[in-house]
């Protein structure tokens, strides 16, 4: 069994991101890149299949500049098998993924697509449900549980107020969410294996898939700075204050 792993390459999510001074987008000339963290409990999973015997072959997709390489090159480091960068510099909006995924999804074959529930530095969660509309395939979404026998996934979901169990059949999408499983940190001997690991260069163009942006961002903005807290000098004042100003009791 094949599991495809998509994995993007954000800003680190430890950096705190400035809006541009236009307002046409976030900074990200010289901060720090790293893989998605949803995206690393995603390889850790299907790593984790392949150790068990379930799964036969990891692969690593990433779409994006070429220093996606990078990040692939990590995901190998982590245990992928093999990696695919689809190698373009346009903007690239989750329907575009999601058509760039489908066509290695027709190359490739995988019985599982294993990919976060959503990037960090978009925040748009939609890539995986997107793909599996395409592909016509059924979706579990939001994973803390992945069990896969007999053709069959088994998911446990993180939903509102509790968890949801559900079978889907294979091939299929699942999204990880956080409680999924705790990433492994990569070995330097692996990280030099990782070196030699195949790395294969496709493009959009190459793969036949329109990546030109379908939503247009009007404008980026911080949100409002918090205004100072005042100090109240016992409860009847705060409870003052909650009826009176915040209005709130
Ligand atoms: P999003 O829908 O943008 O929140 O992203 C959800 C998931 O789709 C990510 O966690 C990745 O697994 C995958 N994904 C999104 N963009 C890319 C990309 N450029 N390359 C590879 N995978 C991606």
């Amino acid at each position: 069994m094949k599991i495809l792993v998509p994995v993007k390459r954000v800003v680190d999510y430890n950096v705190k991101v400035r809006v541009k001074a236009d307002g046409t987008g976030v900074d990200i000339a010289n901060v720090k890149m790293s893989m998605n963290p949803f995206d690393e409990i995603a390889i850790e999973e299907a790593v984790r299949l392949k150790e068990a015997g379930i799964a036969t072959e990891v692969v690593a997709v990433s779409a994006g500049l070429a220093n996606c390489q990078e990040t692939l090159r990590t995901a190998m480091a982590l245990g992928a098998d093999r990696s695919i960068l689809i190698e373009t510099d346009a903007e690239l909006q989750p329907l575009a993924v999601a058509k760039l995924l489908k066509a290695v999804c027709v190359k490739e074959q995988p019985q599982v697509v294993l990919c976060g529930k959503q990037a960090i530095d978009d925040d748009a969660n939609q890539t995986g449900q997107m793909l599996a509309a395409l592909m016509n395939w059924p979706q579990a979404t939001f994973a803390s549980k992945v069990m896969v026998a007999g053709g069959k996934a088994t998911v446990t979901r993180e939903i509102d107020g509790g968890l949801e169990t559900i079978e889907i059949g294979l091939p299929a999408v699942v999204t990880t969410d956080l409680r999924l499983n705790e990433p492994r940190y990569a070995t330097l001997p692996n990280i030099m294996k990782a070196k030699k690991k195949p790395l294969e260069t496709l493009t959009p163009a190459a793969l036949g898939v329109d990546v030109a942006p379908r939503l247009k961002a009007l404008k980026m903005a911080e949100p409002p700075k918090r205004a100072g807290g005042v100090l109240v000098k016992d409860v009847a004042e705060l409870i003052a204050k909650l009826k009176n100003e915040a209005k709130v009791i």
